[in-house]
């Protein structure tokens, strides 16, 4: 992965950790999204970063957000955007979160009670709320055949539940929202699970009997992590996309089509940075202790965890905490040529903050910067930071004309 080695030293002056997220490389996975997708709107997940800077750059560049909280609904909306282009769209939300969220923008229903929930607060408030239903299909990625789930409503619940929903006074049923997965590489599996959601929509608008506004198919997008992990064929998918907006778009004339991505936009586009703060030799095994690991970007610690309680090589992903075996790239900035093999641990006062074991590497001293690749999204806002009162690692965006944002 490439990043800006001079500009990761420079402010390794200043910081013992941070993260660094470019704006140029956000912005060049959102141009390759736009370029290969036609007829299709964005809908930044604001859970994966949602840094004030990042957050804005994705907004100036059209894309929408996909707010999984009260909090993230509102942040977008500071950020200057309208109810059309904000979806709120999370498990048990409280009558607090739809009543604050519900002018500001599209709430989806994720159970049948918070439909009866939603239609209860929007009478109480005068008005007639337009929602989308979060469905629970009967597929999933790896084909036909639905699985339970705490998201959505399962398909057959919303087709029985309709007729009644459709007699409620002050809620209109206007889209439909479905994401199963993250992190798929294949794109033919994405454009399958595309092509049963407009399978599952068609026949979601004959019940309806009325016009969808929007078709919400979800992530999936994955990102390469490991060196093996191969990048989606984004301009395969979004030809794919094309061809079944043509064949499926005359049914919806009225509808937006959304495809949600976190990960895609931002996960390339951050490095962790790190400082050496110790090394010791304990019995033989040397230690090189970094500033804030576990505390401070949590997935390498959380990966070592899965692999010492597992035989399996390559234990199944559990996202968004953890990906697979080698999804970090570690890459100490010293020009030393001798290597040796350390074990990499954090600064915490628990044992629980390995990123490497037993590994050979580079050989590094107090002071030298330790870069962590592949930390753009789910880093910063998945780690314990407060754990400790350890100082905390900054989060810093650089823009396209190299200025620096906190
Ligand atoms: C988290 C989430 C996403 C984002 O997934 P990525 O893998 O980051 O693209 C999209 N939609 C929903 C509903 C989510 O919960």
């Amino acid at each position: 992965m490439s990043f800006d080695r001079e500009a990761v030293l420079k402010l390794a002056e200043k910081y013992d950790s941070f993260y660094l997220y470019d704006e140029r490389k956000i912005t060049e996975s959102i141009n390759a999204l736009k370029t290969s997708f036609s007829g299709v709107e964005f809908l930044y997940s604001l859970k994966s970063n949602p840094h004030h800077a990042v957050l804005k750059c994705v907004a100036d560049n059209g894309f929408g957000i996909d707010a999984a909280s009260a909090g993230e609904v509102q942040s977008a909306f500071e950020c200057g955007l309208g109810k059309d282009k904000i979806y709120y769209s999370a498990p048990g939300k409280t009558e607090a979160n739809i009543r604050c969220s519900i002018d500001k923008s599209v709430v989806i229903a994720d159970s049948v009670s918070e439909v009866e929930r939603i239609e209860e607060i929007a009478e109480k408030l005068g008005i007639t709320a337009e929602i989308g239903i979060r469905i629970n299909p009967d597929f999933t990625f790896a084909g036909e055949g639905g699985v339970p789930a705490k998201f959505g409503i399962d398909e057959e619940q919303v087709f029985e539940n309709l007729p009644r929903w459709k007699s409620f006074g002050s809620i209109r049923i206007c889209g439909i929202h479905i994401h199963s997965k993250s992190q798929e590489l294949n794109w033919e599996t994405i454009a399958a699970y595309y092509e049963r959601v407009f399978g599952l929509a068609v026949r979601f608008r004959d019940a309806l009997g009325g016009k969808l506004k929007f078709i919400n198919f979800g992530s999936g997008i994955g990102i390469p992590y490991a060196p093996e992990d191969n990048p989606v064929c984004i301009e395969k998918l979004g030809v794919k996309m094309t061809a079944l907006l043509e064949e499926y778009g005359k049914e919806f004339p009225e509808a937006r089509f959304f495809v949600e991505t976190g990960r895609f936009v931002c996960g390339k586009a951050g490095v962790y940075a790190t400082r050496v703060v110790d090394k010791k030799i304990s019995r033989g095994k040397t230690f090189v202790l970094l500033a804030n690991t576990l505390n401070g970007f949590i997935r390498p610690s959380v990966a070592q965890m899965v692999l010492c309680y597992t035989d399996e090589d390559k234990p199944a992903g559990n996202e968004p905490l953890y990906t697979g075996r080698d999804a970090f790239e570690f890459i100490p900035l010293t020009d030393s040529e001798e290597t040796e093999t350390v074990t990499v641990t954090g600064n915490l006062c628990t044992a629980t903050d390995v990123v490497l074991k037993d590994t050979l590497m580079p050989k590094m001293d107090c002071g030298d910067v330790m870069v962590i690749t592949n930390a753009g999204a789910y880093a910063a806002v998945l780690s314990p930071m407060k754990f400790a009162q350890l100082n905390p690692p900054k989060e810093i965006f650089r823009t396209v004309k190299g200025e620096y944002v906190e």
